[in-house]
């Protein structure tokens, strides 16, 4: 199955992603999760990256393009895959056509989740990733068994540098101006379905089973 997970940030797409990966036995790709690796592994395109994700703004769509391009074309694709943040505009979104058209391949299914916009700006600065696993909490509404430290692995959760309150509001901006307009996009082409992603996390997972066709209750 060939996914596409959209929303704004805070929507919620990483955690279901974290789930929907196994369940649907596809490989998560994030395009954030693949430029944090780069910066904690100091790479050329990580010291690219750094400094528009630390202002909240996207990074250029010739770098981000080049990086799906190469991760889709790898052996663990074929059967399909779950995009996550990725595309965030309409050139990144053209590009992802002809990527997947030239190995006459295309999606199966875009799945927007909606979550209102007062509510993003308390799941975002709230949020805790670990930095060994990449699993995601947050402090009040999915917190951790012991504090700071994640259920999966033990490893240390931390904050992200781009959740705090002044970049996350950019980031907001940033996606209602860029990235909003996708949804129309989908919507014309007819895969987008809307899921209501302001319940609790299990019950958005459900709603995601369903617009698939897939009873996983
Ligand atoms: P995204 O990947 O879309 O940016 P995340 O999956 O990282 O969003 O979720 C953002 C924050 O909101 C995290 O702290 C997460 O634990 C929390 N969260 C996710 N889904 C829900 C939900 N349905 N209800 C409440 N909090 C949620
Ligand atoms: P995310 O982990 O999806 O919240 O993304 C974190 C940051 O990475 C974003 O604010 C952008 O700076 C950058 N980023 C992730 N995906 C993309 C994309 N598709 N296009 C441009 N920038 C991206």
């Amino acid at each position: 199955m060939r996914l596409l997970l959209m929303g704004p940030p805070g929507a919620g797409k990483g955690t279901q992603a974290e789930v929907l990966t196994s369940k649907l036995e596809v490989p998560h790709i994030s395009t954030g999760d693949m430029f944090r690796k780069a910066i904690k592994e100091g790479t050329e395109l990580g010291r690219k990256a750094k400094e528009y994700m630390d202002a909240g703004q996207l990074v250029p769509d010739e770098v981000t393009i080049g990086i799906v391009r190469e991760r889709l074309n790898e052996p663990d694709c074929a059967k399909g895959f779950l995009l996550d943040g990725f595309p965030r505009t309409v050139p990144q979104a053209e590009a992802l056509d002809r990527i997947l058209a030239s190995t006459g391949r295309g999606l199966d299914a875009v799945l927007n989740i909606e979550v209102p916009r007062e509510k993003l700006v308390d799941r975002l600065t709230g949020r805790r990733v670990c930095r060994a696993c990449g699993a995601t909490y947050h402090v009040l509404f999915n917190p951790p068994k012991a504090g700071g430290v994640c259920d999966h692995c033990g490893g240390e959760l931390y904050q992200r540098s781009d959740d705090t309150v002044e970049t996350v509001e950019n980031r907001l901006d940033v996606y209602e101006r860029q990235t909003a307009p996708l949804i129309a996009y989908y919507r014309d082409k007819g895969l987008l379905q809307s899921i209501n992603g302001d319940q609790p996390i299990g019950q958005v997972l459900v709603d995601i089973g369903r617009g698939l066709g897939r009873d996983w209750v």
